[in-house]
């Protein structure tokens, strides 16, 4: 499929590390981004399991390291920031909340676009607005540029992906799991260590800060709710909403509350899964959280990301019609997604308690499972994490 054209919709983590891999393989990527340029905004993401091993394949597994946010951990604290529990970043192995791996969203986002810029076209500020599938290729438009044609479209563009839902329709849904949740870079204060420190407040609502390696201090907060379509309003709307939900909540709230007005770097999202019965539609494809989120409650939206960018570029590599190798991207990837979708019962009401004596429960809960006899215990009882894949081997490399 050498010199194959293929339009990637979408310059998050997906797009760019597909672009990466297709331009190995001979073919010629174009990225087409929303925005105006890449998005630096969100909080640290894990690379676990597989998603490290490509990483290694990319070579960008060293320069992920030195931009590792270096967290020594989590601690769950009251009101008065007092530590009710914590857990080292080695906890679980270095597979627990904080992950042995870990970078910025926007770091990693920047450096697949450095990885791949001269040799990829990248349209920023533009968007799919139709589809053409024809039999022998797929005809585009723009919202601004001019129409054009490509062998392939894959949707990178992430749980809302409007790709997605010009091509599939209904077919592939949004779960929402009740949860909204929203990132926000703040000033460092004194206060801020180097553990990420987690605070719940009645009403199931979580405010958590975590420092950086910019000197800056990344912001959460997330709260209970059922789906009222808050993500789609605009950014000043959500952030009057933020202030309304988390009205009166202590610790640190009203001081992330504060920088909400002049944060720039401000994301918004309903918290949920994206389900879709098959990720292909003739020379269409689906990649990343576009086609199969597991939500940021899995820990593993980017490790599935770059996992599916790997797969789907080497198999359109190694077969010879498209239709057969977006079969067996699908084959390969599906059941290591189930494994990543599949989230602990309760999810996510378990670790956003309603009431204070839930809030007590929980932090009691926590306190005993970060004793070191308990985390031996669990080491030996537990099964391994649910992320088994293996990795095939397009390019003659070691395998996973
Ligand atoms: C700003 C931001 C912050 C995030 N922060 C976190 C976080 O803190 N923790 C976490 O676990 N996950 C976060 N995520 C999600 C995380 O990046 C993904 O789960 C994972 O890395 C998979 O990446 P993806 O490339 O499939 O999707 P995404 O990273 O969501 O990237 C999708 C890209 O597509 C672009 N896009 C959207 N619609 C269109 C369109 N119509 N046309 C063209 N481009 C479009 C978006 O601007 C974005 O650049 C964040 C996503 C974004 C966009």
């Amino acid at each position: 499929m050498a010199g194959r054209r293929v339009l990637i919709s979408g310059a998050g983590i997906a797009g760019p590390a597909l672009a990466y891999w297709l331009h190995e393989y001979g073919m010629s990527p174009v990225v087409v981004e929303r925005h105006g340029g890449i998005r630096p905004g969100g909080q640290t993401v894990d690379l676990r399991g597989a998603g490290r091993t490509v990483a290694w394949r990319m070579g960008i597994e060293e320069a992920v390291r030195s931009a590792s946010t270096g967290e020594d951990g989590v601690a769950f604290v009251d009101a008065r920031d007092r530590v009710k529990a914590a857990f080292a970043a080695a906890a679980f192995g270095g597979e627990g909340f904080v992950a042995e791996l870990e970078i910025l969203r926007g770091e990693l986002a920047r450096l697949l676009y450095d990885r791949t810029r001269r040799h990829t076209e990248y349209l920023f500020g533009d968007r799919i607005t139709a589809v053409d599938d024809r039999e022998d290729e797929v005809r585009v438009s723009f919202a601004h540029g001019p129409a054009r044609s490509f062998d392939l479209v894959v949707a990178a563009d992430g749980i809302g992906s409007s790709t997605r839902g010009l091509v599939f329709g209904a077919e592939a849904r949004v779960v929402p799991l009740g949860l909204y949740t929203s990132y926000l870079t703040i000033p460092r204060a004194a206060s801020d260590g180097s553990w990420a420190r987690w605070h719940n407040a009645p009403g199931g609502r979580v405010v958590v800060l975590r420092p950086d390696n910019l000197g800056t201090t990344r912001a959460l907060m997330s709260f209970l709710c059922p789906p009222r379509g808050y993500e789609r309003l605009p950014a000043d709307e959500q952030k009057a909403l933020l202030r309304r939900v988390f009205a009166g909540v202590g610790w640190e709230a009203p001081r992330v509350l504060d920088a909400l007005g002049g944060a720039e770097e401000f994301y918004c999202e309903l918290v949920g899964q994206v389900h879709a019965p098959r990720w292909s539609r003739g020379r269409v494809a689906l990649l990343g959280d576009a086609g199969y989120c597991a939500s940021p409650i899995s820990g593993m939206g980017t490790s599935l990301a770059l996992v599916g960018a790997y797969v789907l570029a080497g198999e359109l590599a190694t077969r010879t019609g498209h239709r057969d190798a977006l079969r067996a991207y699908e084959r390969v990837m599906r059941p290591y997604v189930a494994q990543a979708q599949h989230l602990p019962p309760f999810t996510p009401r378990l670790a956003h308690p309603r009431s204070r004596l839930g809030i007590g429960v929980l932090n009691a809960l926590l306190a005993t499972a970060a004793k070191p006899t308990v985390q031996r215990l669990a080491k030996r009882v537990l099964p391994a994490p649910a992320d088994r894949i293996i990795l095939p081997d397009y390019h003659g490399s070691a395998a996973a």
